[in-house]
């Protein structure tokens, strides 16, 4: 069967391919460990439960909502926008997605075309790069730096969008009021549009949350900014999150939206905008943060991997430069050998490191996996200690 060009230059994203790998490997029993992907071990908040329990028995009826999502939840969703973030909205500047994902891919194809340049910071999650390249985009990936500055903004020419991930996957790093404001005047003077996915927004430890869209005139400047109920609210199944973008964008995304799957599930907006009022998820965040802690000290003895504790996420991006650049291969044979499942540093743009997903089991588990990988690399560091002598 002939496949179109424009799909046979693409793979299917990285972390979704080896989470796949992964529940092969299990339907065959083979017991596997999997870091690869960050899927909570939470459940969704009890309130949505009972409010998706409700609606199917008093409802019944599920009705298409409009495309950009039904007017009392986007009511709902403004609500949230000026509570948690400081940002003045009206719901037509607001679309509900089918999970951020989505929301980027509408937000990109609205607001470019072929050949465009997209930023991308790096370490960066795959799917920025894989829907650029879907689009016929050009990413222009940079490093990450700690601390962004206008020194650092300066030389990165002037790309059409500039994507931000606040807080940041795979790293935790979470942008400072005055990083944003850097960032702020320097789209405003090279003319660049900005997507912003916060989907991490509630997953912080240290530091505290500013929306890039809160500090400035988003509307003119050109500002979407992406949301999803997944890690938020431990709901990545539900396949909901929303965008807010200034009124002519969400109109255009809703034009690109409505052919492919209408509305985002009716039952799901009803979840998102119940998760959303029930504000911060402190009970999940003290549970990630006992995990984070654990699993970064036991990595503290081990010489080979270089671990800091993000300040957030459910990720940990462990440095293994000083065992190998080959990440792929590193993870290829720790699948093999050990049965884990990571996520090779290659796959978001930095190779000699690997990043962890911490949350999705108990904690045995979570440590016995750990115990494995550092099994796995000390020997990794003999075998390469041997092969030098
Ligand atoms: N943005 C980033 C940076 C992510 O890592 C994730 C979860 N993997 C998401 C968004 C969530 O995407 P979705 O809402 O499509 O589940």
């Amino acid at each position: 069967m002939r496949l179109s060009q424009r799909i046979a230059s693409s793979r299917p994203l990285a972390t979704t391919a080896m989470h796949g790998r992964v529940e092969t490997l299990r339907s065959e029993g083979v017991p596997v460990i999997d870091f690869s992907i960050a899927i909570s071990h939470f459940p969704a908040p009890r309130a949505v439960l009972d409010a998706v329990a409700a609606a199917i028995e008093h409802e019944r009826t599920m009705p298409y909502t409009s495309v950009v999502g039904a007017l009392d939840v986007r009511a709902r969703l403004a609500d949230k926008l000026r509570l948690e973030n400081g940002i003045e909205a009206s719901t037509d500047e607001i679309i509900v997605t089918n999970g951020a994902k989505q929301g980027l891919y509408e937000a990109l194809y609205v607001m470019s075309d072929p050949g465009d340049s997209v930023l991308v910071f790096k370490p960066h999650w795959p799917a920025y790069v894989a829907t650029a390249q879907l689009l016929g985009l050009r990413p222009i990936l940079a490093d990450l730096p700690d601390d962004i500055t206008p020194a650092l903004l300066e030389p990165l020419g002037k790309p059409a969008i500039v994507i931000i991930n606040n807080p940041h996957n795979p790293t935790g790093k979470v942008y400072t009021r005055r990083e944003l404001e850097y960032l702020r005047a320097w789209v405003e003077r090279i003319g660049a549009r900005v997507i912003v996915d916060e989907s991490y927004e509630h997953l912080i430890f240290e530091g505290g949350h500013t929306s890039l869209a809160a500090l400035c005139d988003w509307r003119n400047v050109g500002v979407v900014t992406l949301f999803s109920a997944s890690q938020s609210y431990a709901m990545m199944g539900w396949r909901v999150g929303f965008a807010l973008a200034p009124a002519a964008v969400v109109g255009a995304m809703q034009t690109l939206q409505g052919p492919i799957t209408a509305a985002a599930p009716h039952l799901s907006q009803v979840a998102a905008s119940v998760a959303y009022a029930t504000g911060a998820p402190h009970a999940m965040v003290a549970d990630y943060r006992a995990r984070r802690d654990l699993a970064v000290a036991l990595f503290a003895q081990v010489p080979w991997i270089v671990m800091h504790a993000p300040p957030s996420g459910p990720y940990l991006w462990g440095d293994v430069r000083s065992l190998t650049l080959d990440t792929v291969g590193f993870a290829e044979a720790l699948l093999e050998e050990k049965r884990v499942a990571v996520m090779p540093g290659e796959a978001l743009g930095v190779p000699g490191f690997i990043r962890l997903g911490y949350i999705s089991d108990d904690e045995a588990t979570l440590r016995a996996g750990i115990r494995r990988i550092i099994e796995f690399g000390d020997a990794f560091a003999a075998r390469e200690a041997a092969d030098e002598r």
